[in-house]
């Protein structure tokens, strides 16, 4: 963890400081050696959804507020508590995940969590990126610029993410340096929770908006408006017998959902 508690103070490991878990209250030890990024440790570590820190982590951590990071959430129901990485001023929860996850802890930190994002490190597994950048070109355009549909979820990212009930954001950049601004790994590619027809919807943006609009709370707001922008419930499929019914290959065409017909690109 990056804070311990000390006399009621958040503080950041540092060599021969003491501290304690604000979430269980054991005394936790200063870790600073040389390779990994200093932090506390637990003896056995109270939260089981805790992952070890990489330095991904750590850095998108760090774009919030410190008295966001690492916040102590508590079920009232259950009375299970969890060390959440970011919560936000408007009740948002950021989580951010390296490791692969179980589908069954994916599923119960969704729903303690509740108003959820997942933030994915989409560098652990090279096959992520290839699989993504291979299937990148089948993104369909829709009305609304940098919003995609995507027939079969399953061939562009980690499968274990397809069912998630909340958002999740591909961050497949990490920490390296990209080839320029061309670089598709500058954006983040947000799979929606909601589906049309049988399309995944799939929003990009740059990570700067994405922590501009979670930190002035207007996140929700954005999403919520993609959604009511592309879900006007027609889905490409269900215009099997209009005069336009299937996608054109050039890419000349473009899905509108509002009119639920392929119309003929002017920009772009
Ligand atoms: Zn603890």
């Amino acid at each position: 963890m990056k804070y311990a508690l000390n006399n009621g103070a958040r503080i950041e490991a540092s060599k021969g400081t003491r501290g304690t878990c604000p979430c269980c209250g054991s005394e936790l030890i200063a870790r600073c050696g040389d390779i990994k990024i200093h932090h506390w440790a637990h003896k056995s570590s109270c939260d089981p959804w805790w992952e070890t820190e990489t330095e991904w982590h750590r850095l998108w951590k760090n774009r919030y507020p410190p008295k966001w990071q690492e916040f102590l959430t508590l079920d009232e129901e259950t009375g299970e508590r969890h060390i959440a990485d970011v919560k936000t001023e408007a009740d948002l929860i950021i989580e951010f995940q390296h490791s692969a996850i179980d589908p069954q802890e994916r599923l119960q930190r969704e729903r303690h969590y509740k108003n959820l994002i997942w933030v994915v490190d989409g560098t652990r597994l090279k096959r992520d990126f290839k699989r993504f950048s291979n299937q990148y070109n089948e993104l369909i355009k829709t009305n609304k610029p940098g919003i995609f549909l995507i027939d079969h979820d399953e061939g562009i990212f980690n499968k274990s993410w397809l069912t998630s009930s909340v958002p999740v954001i591909f961050d497949f950049k990490g920490i390296n340096p990209t080839d320029g601004d061309h670089d598709i790994r500058n954006s983040l590619y947000c799979l929606l929770q909601i589906k049309l027809g049988r399309y995944s919807i799939i929003a990009e943006f740059s990570r700067e908006a994405f922590i501009k609009s979670t930190i002035n709370g207007t996140w929700s707001i954005h999403i919520q408006n993609f959604i009511n922008a592309i879900s006007p419930k027609k889905a490409p499929d269900s215009h099997q017998n209009q005069t336009n019914p299937t996608k054109p290959k050039d890419g000349s065409h473009f899905f509108d959902p509002k009119s639920g017909k392929w119309k003929r690109r002017t920009r772009w």
